[in-house]
């Protein structure tokens, strides 16, 4: 097994299935521009054949499902199908949630048990504002559909003080109100808010969110397992909330995260763009490609940092 000094081994994967998505995120797209087709993507049985080499190499048995938006992609229902025939001990999907009445059958019929839908607001006409693309309404019939479906639901929301502040509370209702777990994602210097003086004016730190969940609720910091990136608090009687607090809290130190980008490059940490290639390794025949991905894989958990310092290249591209 591959360890590092800091006892850092990779046990989750997260795979983007596309770097094309619907909607382009005042955080994460600066341009506007939604990235309809992305080039040079791997097709779902090359994502199937390096999970399966993954898990081999590192013992690996989590995989979460993301991109881009993963479900605007013709691949989503193969590789779903086929990560779930896999046999791993955990399979999530991370998606925005816009596609997610459209693909609620394949869901069904794969047997998904989780999912983490991304929400940054109640409000359409800010819906609008921050994802410039989509609309509310069908972002909700979407979460309707996967409580439907008995699916276990996260909602990630990005709070950003000139944003949705006035929306913390709300969200936690909502959320609370049907038995789902509101995190919230501190928003991260990636992309053009690395070194971006809007960044600073925008984010709110685990503590502010922390005061203005008060104004409302008594809550109490709960456990969370080792290699969480979330702290957890609980609301006696209504629920759980998180917060992936990655600049009030850095997790760098217990990061278990691998990530497979669609083009098929591995990532070994969120905050380096530093990438290996993996297109010669899943020509090779599982006796040679694994002995080769155990140096890529070495290599790559050597470029995990100790704090969170942002990076250049966004989410979409590393798979958020
Ligand atoms: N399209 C899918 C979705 O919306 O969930 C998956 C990919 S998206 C990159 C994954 C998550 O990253 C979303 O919850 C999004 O809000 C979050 N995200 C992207 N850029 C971010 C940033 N700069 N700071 C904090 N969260 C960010």
């Amino acid at each position: 097994m591959i360890v590092d000094r800091l006892g850092r081994k990779f046990s989750n994967l997260r795979v983007s299935l596309t770097a094309a998505c619907n909607y382009a995120c005042t955080y994460c797209v600066p341009d506007g521009k939604r990235l309809m087709k992305a080039q040079n993507e791997l097709g779902a049985d090359q994502l199937l054949r390096a999970v399966t080499l993954l898990r081999q190499a590192t013992g690996i048995d989590k995989v979460r499902i993301t991109g881009g938006e993963p479900l605007v992609t013709p691949k989503f229902d193969e590789f779903l199908l086929g990560v779930m025939d896999l046999g791993l001990s955990d399979v999530s999907l991370t998606t925005n949630g816009q596609l997610l009445p459209a693909k609620k059958e394949v869901i069904a019929e794969s047997g998904l048990q989780r999912i983490n839908i991304s929400l940054d607001t109640l409000n359409s006409l800010k819906f609008k504002q921050i994802a410039r693309g989509g609309d509310l309404e069908t972002v909700l019939k979407g979460i309707d559909d996967m409580l439907e479906l008995g699916l276990k639901i996260k909602v990630n929301m990005v709070p950003m003080r000139s944003q949705n502040f006035n929306e913390i509370v709300p969200m936690l209702d909502y959320c609370l109100d049907r038995g789902i777990e509101l995190r919230f994602i501190e928003l991260m210097r990636m992309g053009h808010l690395l070194g971006d003086s809007g960044f600073q004016a925008d984010f709110i730190s685990m503590e502010a969110l922390l005061d203005e969940i008060g104004t409302q609720y008594e809550f109490s910091r709960t456990h969370a397992p080792y290699d969480s990136t979330a702290a957890r608090f609980a609301i006696r009687g209504r629920g759980n909330f998180g917060i992936i607090a990655n600049e009030s809290e850095p997790f760098c130190r217990t990061c278990t995260r691998l990530r497979l980008s669609s083009d098929g490059y591995l990532y070994g940490c969120l905050s380096n763009a530093r990438r290996h290639d993996l297109s010669e390794v899943l020509e090779m025949p599982g006796h040679q490609a694994l002995p080769r991905l155990q140096n890529v894989l070495l290599d790559a958990l050597g470029d995990k940092k100790l704090a969170f310092q942002g990076e250049v290249t966004v989410m979409k591209f590393i798979g958020g």
